[in-house]
């Protein structure tokens, strides 16, 4: 049984220091990242995936692929020592690529290059661009490069957008592209919201097939809904499409992405006004209540949206000293990070580690924890209630009046139970 630290609940820091991080961030603590931008591939159908790497790799990341449900092979060479001590990288891959082109039905070769692959060299200009008319789409996701899985997603985003995306030269008018593997129902409140303005969204992205990617081609503007879509973003600015950066997250950031939507869609402006103020007032009607209010929360998790959350507890009322995320900080994360700490956050950690978290939890004293499976048993272990990020708050809606209210109404119902935690403490407290 670990020892029980005292926490009281929920308060500020006991010694007054101001809280130090940890110094290494050499190693990322997520699975392997590349399984972010296989997830995405691996979902568009008639996407026939080859990857470029060892045996080890392949085995782990075809596990935690059907773990998903991607109900697909992975086509891969057969690299071990030998092969790779002989330099037979480029020849196995292409052999690979050959034998994923003779699948049926196969829209797509996206090659995954993994560590391996990438340490020995493979090579973008000796890879086919396409076989027998299958287009072949190089993606690097080398984990020394790609951190989290997170921004994998966007470099296998972008690789693919890149080959498909072209801007058409009259978009619809008053359409608007989604990025970011959101909850379904977001997409379809957003939707509602962006009619009433006069606009609509046109599809969601990553899709679910090439054509919705060739879509984005056609949108008068994109939404990248969550801060780590970089590549794909700097794609779209390329071939001149306008983004709309942030997300309609709580009062203040629903209403001003609305407007901003309906600026970079040239809707009317009157008309904008007015359904912006219509969310803002369901919203504040909502949060009059102050739904957590008192409560101290820890948000930590690999997803690279902590900090959307983390503004609609503040907004809920609760006081969130610290946020931590596997992805790196940005122009995309500057907005959410300065509402935040203009708002009593503390510290925000890019890159986290579990010690970080750990330390924070020694440092301030929660009523929730928000986390990731690790910290989320450290924190049960001392009583305190904790949900694992991934599963269970991610799947929930989060945009827009409507996912405020479903977010913040199941995170007051998680902070009552803490008398069942503190039961739980003492049952096995009691049986030592
Ligand atoms: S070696 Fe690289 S690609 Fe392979 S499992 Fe590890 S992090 Fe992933």
């Amino acid at each position: 049984m670990a020892e029980i630290i005292p926490l009281t609940p929920g308060g500020p820091s006991a010694s007054g220091e101001p809280f130090k991080e940890g110094a290494c961030k050499l190693h990322p603590q997520t699975m392997c990242p590349a399984f972010g931008a296989l997830r995405v591939l691996a979902r568009i159908d008639g996407a026939q995936p080859a990857m470029v790497t060892d045996t080890g790799c392949l085995y782990g990341l075809t596990f935690v692929t059907h773990f998903y449900a991607a109900r697909k092979s992975i086509v891969a060479p057969a690299l071990g020592t030998a092969e790779l001590s002989s330099g037979k990288v480029q020849e196995a891959a292409s052999a690979a690529i050959a034998e994923a082109a003779r699948e049926q039905n196969v829209s797509v070769i996206p090659v995954i290059s993994l560590c391996v692959a990438e340490t020995a060299g493979l090579a973008e200009e000796l890879l086919p661009t396409e076989v027998d008319g299958k287009p072949v789409v190089l993606v690097r996701v080398p984990a020394y490069a790609i951190h989290s899985h997170p921004e994998a997603k966007d470099v296998a985003l972008s690789a693919v957008m890149r080959r498909f995306v072209e801007r058409a030269p009259e978009p619809e008018p008053g359409t608007l592209v989604l990025i970011g593997e959101v909850f379904p129902a977001d997409p379809l409140m957003i939707d509602g919201v962006l009619r009433k303005m006069g606009g609509r969204v046109l599809t969601t992205l990553p899709g679910r097939h090439v054509d919705e990617l060739r879509l984005a081609g056609r949108g008068a503007a994109v939404a990248a809904l969550h801060p780590f879509y970089r590549d794909t973003v700097g794609v779209l600015r390329e071939q001149g499409v306008g983004v709309v950066s942030g997300a309609p997250i709580g009062v203040d950031g629903s209403a001003a992405w609305l407007r901003a939507v309906g600026a970079a869609l040239d809707l009317d402006e009157e008309v904008v006004e007015r359904v912006a103020a219509e969310e803002e007032a369901t919203a504040r009607a909502f949060l009059a209540t102050r739904p957590l209010a008192g409560a101290t929360i820890l948000v930590s998790g690999y997803e690279g949206n902590e900090m959307l959350y983390a503004r609609l507890l503040v907004e809920g009322g609760a006081h969130v000293p610290y946020v931590s995320t596997s992805i790196g900080q940005s122009m995309l994360t500057a907005a959410d990070e300065a509402w935040l700490r203009a708002h009593g956050t503390e510290a925000i950690v890019y890159r986290k580690a579990i010690e970080d978290d750990k330390a924070a939890m020694a440092h301030w004293s929660f009523d929730l924890v928000i986390g990731t499976t690790t910290l989320a048993a450290h924190a049960k272990e001392h009583g305190i209630p904790s949900v694992y990020y991934t599963n269970i708050l991610s799947v929930r809606p989060l945009f827009l009046s409507g996912g405020m209210i479903a977010s913040l109404s199941f995170v007051r119902d998680l902070l009552n139970r803490r008398p069942l935690y503190e039961r739980m403490v003492a049952f096995f407290d009691d049986g030592q």
